[in-house]
Order: C-alpha cells, then structure tokens, then sequence
C-alpha cells in the first residue's frame, strides 16, 4: 500500500453516526429527521469533496446499498446498515476498505500452482470488552474469513452479541472409534494415517464427483471419514473457488477432529464427514472421549469449528474477573436476585461451554427469562399507557348493565356471562379506556354479552359500533343486535363494502350526525373513514380472523373509544400473554345450560350414504343440518363452483324429497341473506356451504354438521365448524368424513399430524385444549402465521414447555413498569432499546 488516503475530515461520519443511530434504534429509518436514509445517504454521495477515485466508488456503492431503505424490511435494513457502517469505519481508519467485488477476479488457471502463501502470524487483536464487545461486527474479528458474512446472510447474526446469543441446537459426544455405535452421529479425535481421494463415476449424475477418504486413528480404532463434493481436488470448479474438505490438505501425523454419521459393517468404521478441523494440542486436552461439543444451528458454508472456536475466543476474553463486570447485564441485578437468575457471563458460558445438566437449565431460563421479558414490557407498558395516560368517555347510564341485559332476553345469563358483563360494566364506567379480551368458546354467548355493551353504550349517550371479519357475519350479527336491542328503541345500521353506494352514504350519513346510534360492519368500517357523531365503544368480534397481531385501528376514530375484542379461538396461555398481552382478559368458561357435547364421528367417505341416512334421520325429526363441501384449491371461486355443484347433486340424488339450500363466498349480498334467512326459518333442511359459516352463524335448530374432506382442516377451524351445531337443547352430531386412505380403521404412517388431528376431534368437546393441542402440533412460529412469525420468534424460550418463565417474565415486566414507566433507569438501558425495536416491528403489523 501507498501513502494512506486522506481522511476527509468528518465526512464519512456524516453517514456513519445517523447509521449507528438506525441501528441502535432497531432500524425505524427516523434517524434523519424529513428523509429517509436512502435518499440521506445518495445526496451525501453527491457531496464528495477531494476523495479519490477510490473514494467516489465507496460513497456511490455505499448509497446505492442504502437506495431502497425505506421500503426494505427491518432484517434487510439492518444488514445493510451494518455492511455500510462496516466500510465507513475502514475508511475512517485511512484503510481503503475493500468494497464487495462487481465481478469475481479471473483466476489463473487451476494447473499453475502458485506458492503457498507464507504463514502469516495471524494478528490476534486484543479483544475490546463491555458493550464495544457486544456491538462488534463479526467480520471485525475474522477479517480475512468469508463465514460471518455468510452467517449474517442467512442467518441474521451480525455482531459478537448476535452470537453469543446463539446457543447450540445440540450436544454431540466425543467417543473411542471402537466404540462407534452405527447409525449413531459421533464426534471422534484422532491423528491423519492416510489420506485419498477416487473419481467416483455414476451414470445417474453427469457432474464428476469426488470422494475423499482420510483415515484417522485413535488408537482405538481407525475409522474411513469420507465426504462426497462435486469439487476436484485442486479446491477450484469453473474457476470458482470452492471450500472442500480437500483444500484443507491434512497432512499424515496432524491431529483432527471429524464429526459425522457412522456407518458400521464388522470392523469398517466409516464416518460420514459433516465437519473436520485441525486441532491443536490444548485443544486435545478438553475434546476427550466422554465430553460433548456444541452443534449451533448453521448454514452452509459455515462450519462448526469456525464459529464454535470463535465463541471459545470471546468466551475466553470475557473470562477476566474485570469481564463479569464490563459486560453489561441487561437484566438489573435486583431482578436477577428477585429471580433467581444468573448472571449474563456465567449463563452465555454455561450455554456454550456446560459444565452441568442443572446449571445449563438455570443458564437457558435466564435467556428464556430475558427473551420473554422483552415483549412483556412492552405489554405492560401499553397497558399501563392505556390506564395511566389515556382518557375515554365514561359511561354514566342510570340503569346497571345486567338489568339491561335481562331486558333483551327472556332467558337468565350464565354466571360466566353474568361475571364478564360486571368486569365491562366497571371498566366502563372508568375514565381509562377499557382494552378487553373476551375469550369465550363457540356458543359460550358472547353475542349477548357484547349486545348489552352497545346497549349501555347508547344509555350513556354514545354511539357505538361493531366489526365482524366477513361480510356474512357482518349482516347475520346486524340482524342479531338489532333483534336483541329492539326493545330499547337502539337505532342500528349496517355498513359492508357490497352495499349500493346510495345504502352506504345514507348509513354514513345517520353515523355522521348521531341519528343512528350503532354500526354493524366489516372492516370497511375502518378502511373507509367513516366518520361518528360520538363514539363511545368498540367491538371486534372474532378477532382471531383478523390476524393474531393486526390490531385493528378504529380506535382513532373516537376520542380513544373502549374497545372489546372477542374470540372463539381458545388462545392457548402462552400466545395470548405474549400476543395480547397488554388487554385485560375476561373468559366465557361456561355453555348454556342443557348443551350436550357434540357427538362426533369420523367415518371414510365409501360410508357417506350411512352419513346421508343419518342426516335424513334427524331432518324427519324436525332438524336440519349443514354440508361442507369438499375444499378445492385455495381458490374462492374454484369452491364456490364445487358448492354449487354439491348442492345441485344433492338435491337431484340424495335429497330430492327435501330441500337444499346453498351459501358460498361468492354469492350476492341479498342471495346470501335469502339463503341465510331460508334456513333460519326452516324453510330449507340443508345447507350446502362453504367455511363461510365457519364462525358465527347462529341457527340453533341445526344438529348435524356433515364436513367433507376433514382431514385437509385445520384443528381451529374443525372447532369452530363443529361449533355451528350444539346451539339447542338437542343432541347435535358432527360427521368427519374423510378420503378413504384416512379412514379410522387403518394405521398408516402418513399424514400423522392429520390423523392426530382428527383424533383430538373425537377425544375433545374443549376449545382450550384442542389449541393446547394446535399448538403442539403446530408450533408458535405457524399459529402466529407465517407473515406475523418473526415478531414473536423466541430461539431459547419455547411457549410449549417454557410457560412457568413466561409467567415470571410478565410479572417482572409489571413490577418494573409500575416503578419506571419509560424505563429510564440506566441499568434497564438495554432492556429498553430492545423494547423499542420490538414496537416498530409490531407497528407493522397494526395498520
Ligand atoms: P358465540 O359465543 O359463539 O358467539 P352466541 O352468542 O352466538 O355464541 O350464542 C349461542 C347461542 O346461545 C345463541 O343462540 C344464543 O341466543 C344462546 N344463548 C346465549 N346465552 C344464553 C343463555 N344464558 N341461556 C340460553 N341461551 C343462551
Ligand atoms: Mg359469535
């Protein structure tokens, strides 16, 4: 190198320090106040004065990294804020930082053997320590190697933080080759006695492969660790340069440590190689047969020995009795004693180096803890928010709620409904707004309930108003409440997407000025602006259709209106503390009085016409009963036309006698009311229909519900169609039909999940248990959805089995933000720039 490049003053720091703010802040792209960072970051390019060349190419190719910032998401953002950050320090450290490479250089040719590189004595940099440490990007400490690069590719893990917070997925043990168990994944360590490699021909595969084989010795035993690679021994294909196991060049006499799959005939121990590495003497001494080594959750181009050494370096620097003390714990001492938590050094040493069973479980509560911790501060803060901060309408109404209730009714509430309308009476007639979760299983009654909510809403003078998820229940709750409230004289209307614009503007219009004192509608409620008079109270009805995480807005709507969310869906403990966790819950734990289980069959579809013959059983009685037709594609349209199909067969073949109604998706408004309303009234017997009646619908006379296809449900979505019957005093049944390779009598292998499905629907009536039973089938990460996953992704905590710390974690969470609402306090520093990052990543989710 020449003489080092001029440092240009503060020029570079102009986008390094708002970058490091980015970072800091989880990446909200507010660190330049009216701009975004991309747009920031291209005018700071163009302000380039006396750089060279070199520097021009640097600025430019760092602003077009950063071009589209406002629109990536928070990962990307991330990763290329830090990239950025990365060459800016270089350069301010007058390196010429070496920019990611347009095009790979062209290699020379494999055969021109250049001399090995003298070995340079690696420079082992001492280690900064506290939070310098923590915030270190990995590449820093591997200057020369490409894995963290990669690792943070694909992975996410950036910084010697990221890291250590990354805990092995698996314990692997070190054994004797004698002792190799086949089948088994072992670890040996053993010196090289040879080493080889065949060209291996295959007529299946045109690519040469290579097979290398080196022996290695114990002393025990010698076993064949062999790895199969489409690289030639050179270590170099088409001029790419290739790792492979090859390029290490072990030498006959070195030390290794080889990991991988053993496949055992007699004597021949061969080991499948998944990693090898040298390893040096002292090393020896703590990787003797009988210990285990880490397996860290990786991908590919990454080794085990790479990151595992690494860790072991970190490790070894936070090891000064100083280290325990400049690592900042993110978790305050107080709390940690209040716990029974151990320290953040000890706990990260104990997850990568464990020294005993009972101390590796008290190490992953302590990360557990802290995991959880984070999003239930956040809840509490919101709910404290939500008490302390905000101001709603109080509601004053003369009459108390249960005795408007009883005024709707002729029938006496369940205790439960009884109890859930006192905890909504008093949090209404506080000055806080209310942020309810009405948890009650299908047919609990939780309709009612919210009846009498919107009632009291407009005895206290306010308008209030009501959201279903599809345009169905939309009207069917319409025509419910209004039933339910006329004898109060409550003025309600209906607002949906499909209405004719002259209904729309007309029930806007009564809404507007307070004519109309409550809206049913769905959330074109919200979509549409819809502007009230005096918006008092706000109900989602089942709001698990909406989204776990997708908060619905209306609430700006009113002066921060009260707002009730109810569900059907049971949300298993776990989810619902960490989901919802900021809302007050009150549960519907009790049918009406002279509900019958659903008794519930699951038969193949070669018995549907004893299904049929059932079915018609029940109509002679008096009853009727749904269809579900069998689920075609994800297609709406595609379903609708399988419906009409189904309904057209049934009744020309099977029910010609009877009548068949139909009821799909995509039906007109007012055809689906009619249907709606023929079967409400008796008129038809069956209803031959979609998942549209998946929730809601409410036709107690219905006592069969026929489900096609049952094995193609989910386990939420069979409890919430089984929930259409079972509405009456009458016995009501449940007919799972399925493909005949389901059928209950055989046991096959495939399809388990579908099977144990299907299982859990003949054993429980519960809703509560069978989301217990989603969730394990399932796991958090597809319950949240697969869009919503990633905000609640816990890598240590696991809501399965890890309920107890959850438990802890809330209560810590309420402890502290009851003494420290903004968590100011410096030793919550880092609990609460993590809070903020969890916000914004929520915040997503929410509009
Ligand atoms: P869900 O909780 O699934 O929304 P609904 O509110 O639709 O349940 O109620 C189911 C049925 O039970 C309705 O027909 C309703 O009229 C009836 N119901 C609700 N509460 C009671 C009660 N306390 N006694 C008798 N029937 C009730
Ligand atoms: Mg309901």
């Amino acid at each position: 190198m020449t003489t080092p490049p001029p440092s240009l003053g503060r020029y570079w720091q102009q986008l390094r320090k708002p970058l490091e703010l980015e970072v800091a802040h989880g990446c909200p792209d507010t660190a330049i106040v009216g701009a975004s960072i991309g747009i920031y970051s291209r005018l700071w390019a163009s302000r380039l004065q006396g750089g060279s060349e070199e520097d021009e190419r640097l600025a430019l190719s760092i602003a077009r990294g950063l071009r589209d910032y406002a629109t990536m998401p928070v990962v990307e953002r991330r990763r290329r804020a830090m990239a950025a950050i990365d060459l800016l320090r270089q350069r301010e450290a007058n390196a010429t930082p070496t920019l990611p490479a347009p095009r790979p250089a062209p290699r020379p040719p494999a055969t021109e053997r250049r001399p090995a590189p003298k070995k340079k004595t690696s420079p082992v940099l001492p280690l900064p320590v506290g939070q310098e440490l923590m915030e270190m990007p990995l590449s820093q400490l591997a200057p020369r190697a490409r894995w963290p690069q990669t690792l943070a590719d694909h992975r996410g893990i950036y910084t010697v933080r990221d890291l250590l917070y990354h805990i092995p997925r698996d314990w692997i043990d070190i054994t004797h080759v004698a002792d190799a168990q086949d089948g088994a994944r072992v670890a040996i360590v053993g010196t090289v006695s040879r080493h080889e490699y065949d060209r291996l021909k295959s007529k299946q595969i045109p690519q040469a492969l290579y097979k290398y084989t080196l022996s290695v010795d114990d002393g025990t035993g010698t076993a064949w660790v062999t790895s199969i690679t489409i690289t030639p021994p050179s270590g170099s294909r088409n001029g790419k340069n290739t790792w492979s196991p090859a390029r290490l060049q072990f030498s006959v006499g070195q030390r290794v440590f080889a990991l991988g799959k053993v496949e055992r005939t007699g004597k021949l121990v061969e080991i499948k190689m998944e990693d090898i590495f040298q390893v040096t003497e002292a090393e020896t001494a703590s990787l003797q047969p009988g210990a285990q080594v880490p397996l860290y959750p990786l991908t590919a181009g990454v080794y085990q020995n790479q990151v595992h050494r690494m860790v072991l370096r970190i490790l070894a620097a936070l090891d000064t009795e100083e280290g325990t003390q400049v690592l900042p714990d993110p978790l305050p001492a107080a709390i940690r004693e209040q716990y029974g938590l151990l320290p953040l050094v000890e706990t990260l040493r104990e997850l990568h180096a464990p020294q005993s069973p009972l101390r590796h479980e008290m190490a992953r509560k302590r990360l557990a803890f802290e995991e959880f911790l984070v999003p239930q501060l956040l809840m509490a803060k919101r709910r404290w928010e939500h008490h302390h901060r905000e101001e709603a309408p109080v509601f004053h109404a003369t009459e108390h709620l249960p005795s408007l209730i009883s005024q709707l009714v002729h029938f006496e509430p369940t205790l439960a409904q009884l109890r859930v309308i006192g905890e909504i009476e008093d949090d209404l007639r506080h000055p806080h707004p209310m942020n309810r979760l009405l948890q009650g299983d299908v047919g609990s009654g939780k309709t009612l309930v919210a009846a009498g909510a919107l009632a009291f809403a407009v005895r206290s003078g306010f308008q209030a108003a009501i959201m279903a998820p599809t345009e169905i229940l939309a009207e069917q709750l319409a025509l419910v409440i209004s039933r339910l409230l006329k004898p109060l004289a409550i003025d309600v209307v209906l607002l949906t997407g499909s209405q004719s614009t002259a209904e729309r503007r007309e029930a806007r219009e009564r809404l507007a000025t307070g004519t109309a004192h409550i809206a049913v509608g769905t959330h074109a409620l919200i979509q549409e602006g819809v502007e009230f008079d005096k918006l008092g109270l706000v109900v989602i009805d089942e709001q698990h259709r909406f989204g776990v995480l997708q908060r619905v807005t209306l609430r700006s709507k009113g002066r921060t209106p009260n707002m009730l969310v109810m569900t059907a869906t049971p949300i298993p403990r776990t989810l619902s503390l960490t989901a919802y966790g900021d809302l007050d819950v009150s549960v519907l734990d009790e049918l009406p009085p002279g509900r019958h289980p659903i008794e519930t069959r699951w038969m193949s579809n070669t018995e549907l016409h004893h299904a049929y013959e059932f079915l018609r059983a029940q109509i002679a009685e008096g009853h009727q009963a749904y269809v579900l037709c069998p689920l075609v594609e994800q297609s709406e349209m595609l379903q609708a036309d399988a419906a009409v199909e189904m309904a057209a067969e049934l009744q020309k073949r099977v029910f010609p006698d009877l009548k068949v109604g139909l009821l799909h998706g995509r039906m007109k408004p007012d055809e689906k009311d009619a249907a709606m309303e023929a079967f409400r009234t008796g008129a038809t017997h069956i209803l031959a229909c979609t998942t549209v009646i998946e929730v809601g619908v409410d036709v107690p006379n219905a006592t069969v519900i026929l489900i096609h296809n049952a094995e193609r449900f989910g386990l939420a979505q069979l409890h919430q169609l089984r929930g259409r019957v079972g509405r009456s005093e009458h016995q009501s049944t449940c007919l799972l039909i399925t493909n005949p390779r389901f059928s209950p009598l055989v046991d096959m292998d495939d399809d388990v999940a579908a099977r144990k499905r299907l299982r859990i629907m003949l054993d429980q009536q519960d809703g509560f248990a069978i989301a217990e039973a989603d969730l394990e089938i399932r796991g958090p990460g597809e319950y949240f959805g697969t869009r919503q996953s990633g905000v609640f992704d816990f890598t240590i905590g696991n809501l399965l089995r890890d309920g107890k710390y959850l438990e802890q974690a809330r209560k810590a969470a309420q402890e502290i933000v009851e003494g420290d609402h903004d968590l100011t306090a410096p030793d919550l520093a880092d609990l609460r720039r993590r809070v903020i990052q969890m916000k914004a990543r929520l915040d997503q989710f929410s509009e």
